[in-house]
């Protein structure tokens, strides 16, 4: 099961939260209600980095 890391757009406060991967993202902050943003961790390989990202990285990867 996936650790799924949150950050409070609010009070910064991070939290983990264990979820099934078909379980509702948490949306509100456990502390005082505020938005929440899911930060990329453990429990996913995915990483967005904007839709140059790859596109970025295929062009400048270093060869010897
Ligand atoms: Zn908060």
């Amino acid at each position: 099961m996936p650790t799924y890391e949150y950050r409070c757009e609010a009070c910064e406060k991070t939290f983990e939260q264990f979820q099934s991967i078909t379980a509702k993202p948490v949306k509100t902050c456990p502390g005082c209600g505020g938005p929440v943003q899911r930060l990329l961790g453990t429990g996913s390989a995915i990483i967005f980095k904007g839709p140059g990202f790859y596109a970025t990285d295929y062009g400048t990867s270093k060869r010897s």
